[in-house]
């Protein structure tokens, strides 16, 4: 069976701890993103699955197999990179066949391999092209047909589609899922994008600074994030995360006092459990509605920049005491710049966060 299986794996440079006590899983058929921002752990993580880097602690098990003291090509692993370096002066069709040459098979099975994966892959009419004759896009699926063309225990993409342009990535992202989906192998992408994570992974993993901070499907960790980190991470206008004081809560209702103004907020039950004090509301941009007057479970804020975004419009509003609020409407609700506007929260996606930065939620 196609798994990884990575335990407890940490990575030290000296003194500096790269990755801290990592634990992940990945089924046959899955693909999980690790996603975060630059330093946090990602390519050292996916380096110690393919052995390239050794872990300093933990284990790394592969399709049932203790993996930690084999080296990278007895691993079975088929990597993408970044970089997919072809060899220039081979065909398309030789470029792909490259792996196979280390298998003990015969010509004529590397030829029917060669040609079953380029047809998965859209590459029949470029096989006798050089790699200087066909575009990046073609250059990027021959690598993942390099990739594929042996029957390898998992797949490692790093980066595989940062060097492609934005519209070339939109359609390669499709594609290569469709390819893995049709695989049955464990795969473990890296990416610090979080759109190439939340189309293309079955779960996603947030790490930040070594570790990682939540795992789960993209619609999860978009819905519940796990944290103050995950919730900014994820989403796009941010989400907004409003330092806030508890007063109180009572019929479903939590007082928060922010800005000089109490909201009566409706949020999830389990924020009764909390003492009064420090909190984070987080709402996300497009989970208010603007009404026309001041109710009491509305954030009063003055419409200071208006940013339309084809089918939406971005209004950056201000409350009294200077907080900066994200707000998207549709198009066709019509604010204008200095407006008063009330806002109100969706109790359903009002995440509340205690002071250590952890969701409150039953
Ligand atoms: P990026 O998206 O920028 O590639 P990443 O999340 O993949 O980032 P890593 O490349 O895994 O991050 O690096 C994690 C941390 O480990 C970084 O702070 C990096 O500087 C450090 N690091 C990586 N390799 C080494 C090394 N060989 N020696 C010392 N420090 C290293």
């Amino acid at each position: 069976m196609s798994t990884i299986e990575v335990r407890k794996i940490t990575k030290r440079f000296g003194e500096f701890v790269a990755v801290r006590d990592v634990d992940l899983s990945v089924a046959a058929g899955e693909v999980v993103c690790l996603l975060g921002p630059s330093g946090c752990g990602k390519t050292t993580t996916l380096r110690m699955i393919a052995g390239l880097e050794r872990a300093t602690a933990g284990e790394v098990v592969i399709a049932g197999r203790r993996m930690n003291e084999l080296r990278p090509e007895k691993r079975n692993i088929a990597m993408v990179f970044q970089f997919y370096a072809l060899y220039p002066a081979l065909t398309v069709g030789q470029n792909i066949a490259m792996p196979l040459h280390y298998e003990r098979i015969s010509t004529a099975e590397i030829a029917g391999r060669v040609d079953r994966v380029a047809d998965i892959l859209h590459l029949r009419d470029v096989l006798d092209r050089m790699p200087g004759q066909v575009s990046d896009g073609e250059k990027q699926r021959v690598a993942v047909a390099r990739a594929i063309v042996r029957d390898p225990n998992c797949f490692l993409f790093d980066e595989p589609l940062s060097r492609l342009d934005v519209e070339l990535r939109h359609s390669m992202r499709g594609q290569i899922k469709a390819v893995l989906a049709d695989l049955s192998k464990a795969t473990v992408i890296v990416t610090h994008d979080q759109l190439e994570a939340l189309t293309m992974a079955d779960r996603i993993a947030i790490m930040r600074e070594g570790l990682i901070e939540q795992v789960g499907t993209p619609h999860e960790v978009f819905a519940r994030p796990a944290n103050v980190f995950v919730a900014s991470f994820i989403g796009t206008p941010q989400m907004n995360l409003i330092d806030a004081e508890l007063k109180a809560y009572g019929n479903g209702k939590a007082t928060v006092s922010f800005d000089q103004q109490d909201v009566d907020l409706g949020v999830d039950p389990a924020v009764e459990g909390l003492r009064p004090g420090r909190i984070t509301v987080g709402v996300r941009p497009r989970a208010f509605s603007v009404v026309p007057e001041h109710t009491a479970d509305a954030v009063e804020a003055m419409a200071e920049l208006i940013e339309p975004m084809g089918a939406e419009t971005l209004i950056h509003a201000r409350t009294r005491t200077g907080s900066d609020i994200r707000v998207v409407v549709p198009r066709d609700k019509r604010v204008k710049v200095g407006e008063a506007l009330h806002l109100v929260p969706d109790p359903a996606q009002t995440h509340v966060f205690a002071e250590d930065g952890r969701a409150v939620r039953a």
